[in-house]
């Protein structure tokens, strides 16, 4: 704004009129304001529509027309009016017919809108059937069909829907019940955000209370974990499990937050009240630092609550560290000078996996023949010959890696004694 002081006031295209007067205070009703005219400097109340009038002396009557402002100056103003409308008219969405496979419908549907009335039957039952086996009938079912998926799927399109929905079981089931409801509407946009959100809530906290009641009997572990949504938004989320099954208490986003000790054990504190101290037996968190600070913090304030590192999350860490050992800590050597080959068995294989994947033709060869083993296309597949993208020697250094004995024994062995950590991990995860 402080750019364009200067400058006129940019108009409202739905009241240009307005930057031509000043505004002195607002009126209770709608839009109305007391102001005052810049030309003649009298005061007036009234809409845009009064100032219209006002200034251009056509529209709503009760004010006076304004006698200082000059016939150029009216033209202009009249033209900005105009000009203002226009571009409103441009901005309105453009209605676009449906797809359709029959001429017929397709002209039939170029009045089409939004405002589309569900056709009123208020025939009976036999009539309608009578109608229903006529081929006329037949023929407008189709197109009336046809038009109803062309809506579907253009809701999903306009509004970014993920196809996915699609497979969600509400939404064929919601169309199942609409179509027994003549007339049916569904719920607008205030009554989802509002009723239909609470009622729901209710609904599913009065079907989770047999599982809090379990609580008290069987005692409860609090399990949390931090994990990224897919726009890397950072979320902390907090379950109580016992043998009657999991629920989620909390879901936190940290964006902007630093996930300190304190403030881990303060979320898990607050869970830890809600499902009652005396009935919560552990917690656990995986073993980065801030979950280990925050462990000892409710350690200390519940004596009675232990904390219990995940078991993936351990798991995960002793796979890393025999796949990627690290030879600068002291308290490292053995597992390097034990596992230090593994490390060269992985990059190779990552080597060969980037080879395939990122190009589209070894994707091919390799989709091909899948169900076989890689061996077999590495030692028949002719398109090896036919390799003529970028990195012809990268292409036969791969071959030669996918034949090389070596490395297949070397990683039998290092599957059999880690597929077994990697089975716990998928089992407890
Ligand atoms: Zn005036």
């Amino acid at each position: 704004m402080s750019t364009s002081d200067n400058d006129e006031p940019s108009p409202d295209d739905k009241a240009p009129l307005w930057i031509y007067v000043k505004k002195i205070e607002k009126q209770a009703r709608g839009g109305s304001w007391r102001f005052e005219c810049k030309f003649c400097s009298k005061t007036y109340v009234g809409s845009h529509s009064r100032v219209v009038t006002h200034l251009l002396q056509e529209g709503v009557k009760g004010i006076k027309r304004c006698l200082q402002v000059t016939p150029q100056q009216r033209d202009r103003m009249k033209k900005l009016v105009n000009d203002c409308k226009e571009r409103i008219k441009r901005a309105a969405p453009k209605t676009v017919p449906l797809p359709s496979s029959s001429k017929k419908a397709y002209e039939s549907s170029l009045d089409y809108d939004m405002s589309y009335k569900v056709p009123n039957v208020s025939e009976s039952d036999s009539k309608k059937r009578k109608w229903m086996s006529t081929p006329l009938k037949k023929v407008f079912n189709n197109e009336a069909r046809e038009q109803c998926d062309g809506e579907v799927a253009r809701m999903f399109y306009t509004s970014g829907l993920p196809f996915n929905l699609a497979r969600n079981p509400h939404y064929r089931k919601s169309y199942v019940r609409a179509s027994h409801i003549l007339g049916y509407v569904p719920p607008g946009y205030n009554a989802l955000r509002t009723t239909l959100l609470q009622k729901e809530r209710k609904n599913i906290e009065t079907h989770l209370q047999p599982l809090k009641d379990s609580w008290k009997h069987k005692v409860v572990s609090i399990c949390s974990d931090g994990w990224s949504y897919p726009q890397r938004r950072p979320i902390f989320n907090l379950i109580a499990a016992n043998e009657s099954g999991p629920m989620m208490l909390r879901e936190v986003n940290t964006q902007g937050e630093t996930k300190s000790g304190e403030m881990i054990a303060e979320m898990i504190i607050e869970c830890i009240k809600e499902a009652g101290h005396e009935n919560v037996v552990q917690v656990v968190t995986d073993n980065a630092s801030n979950c280990v600070k925050a462990g000892a913090l409710i350690s200390a304030k519940f004596p009675t609550i232990l904390w219990t590192p995940c078991v993936v999350h351990t798991l995960n860490l002793a796979l890393k560290s025999i796949c990627t050992p690290v030879h600068n800590q002291r308290s490292n050597e053995d597992v390097y000078d034990a596992c230090y080959w593994i490390k060269s068995v992985s990059e190779d294989v990552t080597w060969i996996k980037n080879f395939i994947m990122n190009h589209g033709m070894r994707l091919v060869m390799f989709t091909e023949h899948c169900d076989l083993q890689l061996l077999t296309i590495a030692s028949t597949s002719p398109k090896w010959d036919d390799y003529k993208e970028d990195g012809v020697e990268r292409a036969s250094a791969v071959k030669k890696k996918i034949l090389d004995e070596m490395l297949w024994d070397e990683l039998e062995y290092d599957l059999s004694f880690t597929l077994p950590i990697y089975s716990v991990i998928r089992a407890a995860d």
